[in-house]
């Protein structure tokens, strides 16, 4: 027999309780190898990578996955605040435009009195947003995947700049003066690669 396929693999589902009693279905990747013990690894939200000695059955493999459900549970709270930076796809490109044009039609009609000259659509990996000393204002289709709230603070962003082409105490007091809680929304912002 060929060595690698004596290695198993499996894909297994596993619940788990949280603190407020909330079920949580993890999905448990499994690798059967020459190792002698258990080791455990959180790899994405709701997902964990067990790798286990050859002839370890699986109700020990889940009491030891239950034994560690304090430890996983802290590891996927901490996962859930940062999303993944995968490359978005050719479909998630065109949506990204689409939902972000959809966005900012709705946030002009609702924000009156702040106006750029033209508004482009890119995709960048740089940033969220930029605005021309011209008036023209761009955006990254990103902005079609972070929720609304920060999605209006890169807009309020970008058209203060109409205002005041720094980052100076009036331009902040510009944005302060639509989105009060700018700078949580900035700090929340973070969180979000560009992709
Ligand atoms: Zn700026």
């Amino acid at each position: 027999m060929n060595k690698s396929m004596r290695f198993k693999s499996d894909l297994i589902k596993i619940n788990l309780e949280n603190e407020s009693r909330k079920t949580i279905e993890l999905e448990c990747e499994l690798i059967f190898s020459y190792r002698k013990t258990l080791s455990l690894q959180v790899i994405a939200i709701n997902r964990i990578k067990i790798r286990a000695p050859q002839k370890c059955s699986k109700r020990y493999i889940l009491d030891f996955v239950r034994s560690k459900s304090n430890w996983i549970l802290k590891h996927l709270n901490r996962m859930k605040d940062i999303v993944p930076a995968v490359p978005l796809n050719d479909e998630e490109i065109s949506f990204g435009k689409k939902e972000t044009l959809k966005r900012v039609q709705v946030f002009l009609a609702t924000y009156k009195g702040l106006h750029p000259k033209r508004i482009t659509i890119r995709h960048q990996k740089t940033r969220w947003g930029s605005c021309s000393s011209k008036g023209n204002i761009s955006l990254n289709l990103n902005c079609g995947f972070i929720p609304q709230e920060l999605f209006e603070y890169v807009m309020v962003h970008e058209l203060a700049h109409l205002y005041e082409m720094n980052h100076s105490s009036t331009f902040w007091s510009i944005v302060e003066s639509y989105l009060p809680n700018y700078k949580q929304l900035r700090k929340e912002l973070k969180k979000y690669p560009l992709r």
